[in-house]
């Protein structure tokens, strides 16, 4: 039986505090706006004056928030969870490590995070990550 993957939301809102620094263009100097280039699916900062576009790290920043406040949920993981075959799996994440396209994941539940992030092992060499 197929379960439904529960669906998260890890893209923080693009208003302030999340976006820590302005940023300019580079050519006219005016204010580069936030948005979520649908192509790469990456956030990037976009003039409103020319096409000048370059790579946000705010995702990045945010991500790494939550995986501080992950890191005590993953070393309480149990790793044998793989072999639970009550727990949702998903063929669509890479493991960070060796690659491998298996993992089983589940919804840690963090104090102080609106947003529940993912909490994945692989399932061929036990690594954990948060999603
Ligand atoms: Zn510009
Ligand atoms: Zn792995």
């Amino acid at each position: 039986m197929r379960t439904t993957p529960p669906s998260v939301c890890l893209v923080p809102p693009l208003t302030p505090p999340q976006v820590p620094l302005m940023k300019f263009c580079v050519f006219d100097s005016s204010m580069l706006y936030p948005r979520e280039d649908s192509a790469t699916k990456k956030l990037t900062y976009a003039c409103k004056l020319c096409t000048h576009t370059e790579p946000a790290d705010t995702n990045l920043i945010y991500r790494n928030i939550l995986k501080k406040g992950a890191a005590d949920v993953l070393s309480n993981v149990n790793s044998n969870m793989i072999d639970d075959p009550s727990m949702s799996r998903t063929a669509n994440m890479a493991c960070e490590e060796c690659g491998n396209m298996e993992a089983v994941f589940f919804q840690s539940v963090m104090a102080g995070h609106d947003s529940l992030p993912l909490i994945l092992i692989c399932t061929a060499c036990q690594h954990k990550w948060v999603g």
